[in-house]
Parts: C-alpha cells; structure tokens; sequence
C-alpha cells in the first residue's frame, strides 16, 4: 500500500481511535476442527438494486456443515495494510436460518465473528453491509484505510469485498461463487474473471456470476460497479483497464491514459523479464472532500490490481504526478510482497495476524523502485530525483530514528511503532537505497537491489514463502558480508544511518539550500501542534514557512477557519488533508485567533519555501565516484 500524508500527522490528532483497541478486544483463540474435508462452494450474493439507507443485502449459502458448531467472520486486517480494518463493525441485521426458513440462534464473539452452534442445520445467512467511506470522519469510529474500503451510493459501488464478504473459520479454502445483481445501466469492471450473466424476465436487472478458488481471490479482486469512466489499452503484454470514479466528472480516465502507459512502460522495460500478469486494473476513485467522503489518500496492491483514491479537486498535473508516484509503487509490490514473501503473508491470517519483520523490503524497497526507476528510465531529472531522496531524508528525521525497522515491523499494530508506521515510504526506501549502493560498489555496478529481488523472486515466486528469520542469512550469502553488516547495524539494529557516507561513494554531497514545501509542514516536519483545549495551532516553525510568514502568521496563533470550515480536533485530518493538498495559484481563507483579536487571511495561495538540505554532485568527484554513480542511477 501507498499513503501519501504522513500518519505522523494523522497520529498527532487520533492516537487513541485508529490503534486503540489493539490488544485489549482480541477474542479468545477458537479452534473448531472440521470433520470433513470436502471443498463445497460457498455461494455469495450482492443485490445493488435492493440497497435501503445505503446498505447492500448480503446472501451466503454454503454447503451443509457436518460440524457443530461454525464461525463466520469478517476479517479484521487484510493483507497489504498495516491496521485493524474491523469489517465486521459494518455489518447490520445478520441472521441465520435453517432449511425450512427458520431462523437459528447465533452468538457475536467479537466485533468480527459470528458463532453458530447448530451449524448441521445452517443453510443460510443474510445481513447488510454499511459502506466505510460514510463514516471515515466519524469520531470514534475505526475504519479501513480508504483504498481497502467501501463505497454504496446512488452512482458508485467500490466493491472491495473485504467489507461485504466473509468466511467460515477453517473453510478459507473453500472455494467462492458470487452473484453480483445490479440495473443494466451501470458500468462495471471486475478485477475477477466473471463466468456468467442472466437478465431478469424485465430486463430491469441483470445478476453476473464470478468464481473465486478460495476467501483469498475474494479480497484480492475488487470491483466497480456504477457510474464511471473505462479506458483499456495495451503496454507490452499487460492489458491494462483504468477505471475511473469522478463524481463531478472533473477528471476523465482519458486524461490519464498517456500518463500512466508511459509510466508502465517504464516500469515494465525497468524490471525486464520478471513475470507479470496479462491484465491490471487501476481503480481510481475521486474524493468529493465533504463529510462522507474518504480522505485517506494513497493506494492498496493487490496481484493484478489496485485501488487508489485521491481528492478530485486536485489539478491535473499534481495528480498526474501524485498519480505515477502511487500507482507505479503498487505496480511494483508485484515483485514484493506479491512474489517474495514470508508465511505470515502467505498464510494470511485475517483474524489474528502475525506481521514479518521485513516490512523494509515489502514497502520500503517498493518505493524505493517506484523513485529509482524514474531517473534511470529519464521521467525525471537527475536534480529531481536528488529532491525526492532529500524530501524522505528530511521526513524520516521526524520520525523514530533510532527504532529497529524489524521490531517496528513484527509490531506495527500498537504503540509506538504503528505510529512510525509510514517510516516504511521513508526510511524504508532509504534503506533500499543504501544497499543498492553498497551492492554497486561491491560488484563494480555489476549488481543492484533490482537483481537482488529478481533473484529472489525466481528462487521463490508467488506460490513458495520464505522463512522470515532466515531472510537477511539468506541475502547476506547471495551478495556481500557489508550487506549483511548493514541490515545488522542499521535494519536489525537501531544505529541510525549516516546518508553522506552513503552518497559520498556516489561522489555526491549535501548543501544548504532553499527548497519548496507546503502549507503544513517545512520540508516534511509539520508546522502545526494541536493543544490541550483542542485547538490547533501554529509551532515556532511557522516562522520558517514563507507563505505563512509573508502572510503574518505567528507562532501560537489558533487555526481557527480555514475556507469557511471551523477547525475541531473532528476534522482536524479531513481539513488539514485538503491544505496539505493545496497548490499555489488557487484561493485561500484562514481565520486566525492570536488573543483576543481575530486575523483574516483571504489571498491567492503562493509557493511556499523553507531552509533545507540539498543534494548535489561534488565537483571533482573520482573517476570511481562517478561510475559508480551512474552505475546506480542508470542501471
Ligand atoms: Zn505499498
């Protein structure tokens, strides 16, 4: 997954809602053995033309059960995101009947679960499904990070069915038919493969039949159903289909078509012969920004898919950009963790996880891919590309530096390192960086972290796991003892890493300079604090963010209004999302409390700047520095 604002920021506000319920809520471990081991099919249906208040009604009807006793669950995390989803919290009016249409006693466990005691008699079970996206700005309320998360309104259905699907404890194998009814009119694009189509006697609907094999192509495969815009085209063997969601028809799928072939194309001359599938979906949904909107910015992988939601009043170029920088990591997670992974993702335990200690590999070295592959395939400047590595220095700083990256990512559910989670697009990435250059310097820029990971993924693939605590042994034999040395100090250990020893092999060097930032933060580290009262205000740095110094702004100051919306500790994410996607040109009205007095900033927003680092090459720099240098930077 992807997200683009720092949950530094999101933590500042919500510690407390998001990860709160960690440890306390985890339902006792049942194990109910099934006596038989038949596959039977689970058949699921969805009727998007029978929603009431924005819910959809959910019909599951599995095969007869020779036990007891079964449990129904939702899942509680999904694979490829780093928090508790609780889908089961979505879930109203659950029943169970037998046969004859009686309805059977049941017990809810846990926010997820559902217990069943006669279950020889289950033949069905019913219940609606709210969508996440409505109450994602509700106090109190934990929901799924936006792109893992659900849509049910009049024109759009973002069907990631996580939220609408469950499975019975020890049947995850079993496999899946799902029926998907809906009016004729709408578009929809499956990232399963649909198997069949019936219309109603009227002609007024029409249910689709697709297959999954077992729970896990359920959630794997997200769909859209509605009113939305479709563009297909061909990169190399890759049929790609971009959907795309734009509820006030601002942007068109058309509009991203070139962007993202380009980017494609890059990726996949990049990567060169690593297997990838003969079709990916992009789902793109644009967030109108009001109150049942979703704003958790970004993406989520999944093996031929993913869904990305960004705002839609973003304009076109910041989100063409924002665009390849998301969906280009995602592409990327086809290498890792989709075909190098430990048992605890290949197993995946939806109900009580276990997480791997190498998130520095699955998110980190994706990103690290997804900024790397830019200057060696020329999308971007090598200057550019020098600003980028600086920017996740420079927000990396703001984070736990001294947290070993192993124990963060075992833990990354609770305090504190699910606070230091996105640590993982920074100093992940960081980490990636560096062995690559160790590795250049090591083969005389024979080899990278690029032939590392192919090299990996050809010795497992996406059907064989790793041993998680084998893993650095593992690559330590397959390249060179500094490798091995720098995972024990700086991934394993919590020494921070000194970049400029780093970069100095490269022949490149920090200077001071001036470098652009935006409304929230000063080069990554945020310019705003909330207070005991539940205000937010201004910090000292406010000083050092021109635009809010030309503009008068002071310390302390309460962020009081900003374009007409009171600030609260509520909204304090949702609004302060939207300033951070701010761009210059466009209007801006703040109102400010210093004191007693009240201050009104009304003007066109203008790029702001701050002091920072730069990275530049050094003059005079070896003949050694400078191969190795290209070496790393164009492959
Ligand atoms: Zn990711």
């Amino acid at each position: 997954m992807k997200t683009i604002i720092s949950l530094v920021f999101a933590a500042v506000f919500f510690l407390g809602t998001t990860n709160a319920q960690n440890d306390s809520d985890l339902p006792q471990k049942t194990t109910i053995k099934a006596k038989e081991t038949k596959i039977g099919t689970i058949e699921v249906s969805l009727d998007l033309t029978q929603v009431v208040d924005d819910k959809v009604p959910v019909v599951i009807v599995p095969e007869r059960f020779m036990q007891d006793t079964v449990i129904y669950r939702m899942p509680k995390v999904i694979p490829g995101t780093y928090k508790i989803s609780d889908f089961g919290n979505f879930i109203e009016d659950f029943k169970a009947f037998n046969d004859k249409g009686e309805e059977l006693d049941f017990t809810k466990t846990d926010e997820n679960s559902w217990m069943i005691p006669n279950a020889t008699e289950l033949a069905k079970i019913t219940y609606l499904v709210n969508d996440t996206f409505d109450v994602e700005n509700t106090e109190g309320i934990a929901t799924p990070f936006s792109p893992s998360g659900t849509n049910i309104s009049e024109d759009n259905f973002l069907l990631n069915f996580p939220g609408f699907i469950g499975y019975f404890e020890t049947f995850e194998h079993n496999q899946y038919q799902l029926d998907i009814t809906s009016v004729p009119t709408f578009t929809n694009v499956s990232a399963l493969q649909q198997v069949g189509e019936m219309y109603s006697k009227d002609s007024t609907s029409v249910t689709r039949n697709y297959y999954a094999p077992r729970y896990f192509n359920i959630t794997d495969n997200p769909m859209m159903y509605g009113d939305f815009e479709i563009e297909e085209f061909q990169v190399g063997d890759i049929k790609v289909v971009l959907s795309v969601y734009s509820p006030n028809k601002v942007h068109t799928a058309k509009d991203f078509k070139e962007t993202i072939y380009e980017m494609m194309a890059a990726q996949k001359t990049y990567l060169g012969d690593i297997n990838t599938t003969a079709r990916y979906d992009i789902f793109l949904y644009l967030s109108e920004m009001d109150e049942t909107s979703p704003t958790g910015f970004g993406a989520l992988e999944h093996h031929t898919s993913t869904v990305v939601v960004m705002p839609e009043s973003m304009p076109f170029e910041a989100l063409a950009v924002s665009m390849i920088d998301v969906v280009s990591h995602e592409f990327f997670h086809i290498v890792s963790p989709l075909s190098i992974h430990s048992e605890d993702v290949h197993y995946f335990n939806y109900h009580e996880p276990t997480f791997s200690k190498h998130l520095w590999m699955y998110e980190g070295v994706t990103e690290y891919f997804a900024t790397i592959f830019q200057i060696d395939q020329g999308l971007i400047s090598e200057e550019e590309f020098y600003t980028r590595i600086m920017e996740k220095i420079q927000t990396a700083s703001g984070l736990d530096d001294t947290m070993s990256f192993t124990e963060m990512s075992e833990n990354v559910l609770v305090s504190p390192y699910a606070e230091n989670y996105f640590n993982v697009y920074q100093k992940g990435a960081l980490i990636g960086m560096c062995i690559d250059i160790l590795m250049r310097e090591e083969s005389n820029g024979e080899r990278g972290i690029l032939s590392l990971m192919k090299e990996l993924s050809l010795k497992y693939g996406k059907d064989q796991a790793f041993e998680d605590d084998k893993l650095f042994e593992e690559i330590t034999a397959m390249t060179y003892p500094s490798v091995g040395e720098f995972f024990e100090t700086h991934v394993i250990g919590t020494t921070p890493i000194n970049y400029e020893d780093f970069f100095e092999k490269a022949g490149l060097e920090f200077t001071e300079s001036v470098v652009e930032t935006n409304y929230i933060q000063n080069n990554g580290v945020l310019i705003l604090a909330p207070t005991e009262e539940g205000t937010i205000i201004f910090t000292e740095l406010v000083k050092e963010n021109s635009f809010w110094n030309e503009q008068g702004a002071l310390p302390n100051d309460v962020i009081s209004e900003i374009n007409g919306t009171e600030v609260t500790m509520q909204n304090a994410q949702q609004v302060f999302t939207e300033v951070y996607m701010w761009e210059p040109g466009a209007e801006a009205e703040v109102k400010l409390i210093r004191g007693e007095e009240e201050i009104l900033i009304k003007t066109t927003l203008t790029q702001s700047y701050t002091k920072g680092r730069g990275l530049q090459a050094k003059v005079g720099a070896s003949k050694t520095q400078v191969e190795l240098r290209n070496a790393w930077l164009k492959g």
